[in-house]
């Protein structure tokens, strides 16, 4: 029962795949409501949560766009009256040297990665603040420790997730809420396609995590499970790494 979300209601960016639509339909399962929130539709998702037997709604909503969150946050509190858990995963990378690394390319990133996630824990913790309960789940990256090679906007940006995890965790553990962070480490999605394709690399990558392969959106299901549910209730401030044991090699 430590790990039941009946009843509880979740708002996961990014969930019209990869990784978000792993824990959508993870946290669904577990017995929570779904607020699926993405810039491109959430058919997909919405489709298996309720093939499922799980409640879903989606919102579309571009979050780059720092002054459509508020009302972004309004219509999510509209659908279910409440969020008890906020994931932030919608997230972008751009890949260039750093030399010709482009501002837009810089900017942009840092707008969805970070901006984007910390005025979320704002607006949404606020609300959490009010109740004195709530869960918000950043998702961080090995990029949150490690510095990576031709993506340093997003590399700051998953530094600065685990340092704004730890930041609010410091100002809202005493109030009811926990903010932790998931860091994924090598996962097949969208996002990591272009790595993938790239045969050599796929391989050197494959060979040194220790886990002997890439995870998958549904290797997220649990840990955020954990981390949404009663079971993390003494938790703060925490990046758990889910990587098939790349952090540890
Ligand atoms: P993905 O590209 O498959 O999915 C990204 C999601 O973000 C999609 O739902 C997309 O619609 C949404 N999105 C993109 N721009 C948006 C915007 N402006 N407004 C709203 N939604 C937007 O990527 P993924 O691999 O599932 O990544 C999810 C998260 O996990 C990201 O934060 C990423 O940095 C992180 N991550 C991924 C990996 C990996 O190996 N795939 C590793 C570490 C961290």
């Amino acid at each position: 029962m430590l790990f039941r979300l009946d009843g509880k209601v979740a708002l996961v960016t990014g969930a019209s795949g990869g990784l978000g639509q792993g824990m959508a339909l993870g946290l669904a399962e577990a017995g929570a409501n779904i607020i699926a929130v993405a810039s491109s539709n959430c058919d997909e998702t919405v489709r298996l949560v309720r093939e499922a037997g799980g409640r879903i709604e989606q919102l579309s909503a571009d979050l780059s766009d720092a002054d459509k969150l508020e009302s972004a946050v309004a219509d999510a509190l509209s659908i279910y009256g409440r969020i008890d858990v906020l994931v932030n995963n919608a997230g972008m990378i751009r890949r260039a040297p750093a030399a010709l690394h482009a501002r837009k390319d810089w900017y942009d990133v840092i707008d969805l990665n970070l901006n984007a996630a910390f005025f979320l824990c704002q607006l949404v913790g606020s609300h959490m603040l009010e109740r004195g309960s709530g869960k918000i789940i950043n998702i961080a990256s090995m990029l949150s420790y490690q510095g990576g090679v031709n993506v340093p906007g997003y590399t700051a940006s998953k530094h600065g997730i685990a340092g704004i995890t730890k930041a609010l965790a410091n100002e809202w553990a005493s109030r009811g809420i926990q903010v932790n962070a998931i860091a994924p480490g090598y996962m097949t999605t969208n996002n990591t396609a272009p790595i993938a394709a790239d045969a050599d690399r796929y391989k050197s990558i494959t060979e040194r995590i220790p886990a002997g392969r890439w995870g998958l959106p549904e290797d997220m299901k649990g840990p955020a499970v954990f981390l949404a549910s009663a079971a993390s209730d003494y938790m703060n401030g925490h990046v758990l790494c889910v990587d098939g044991g790349w952090m540890a090699r």
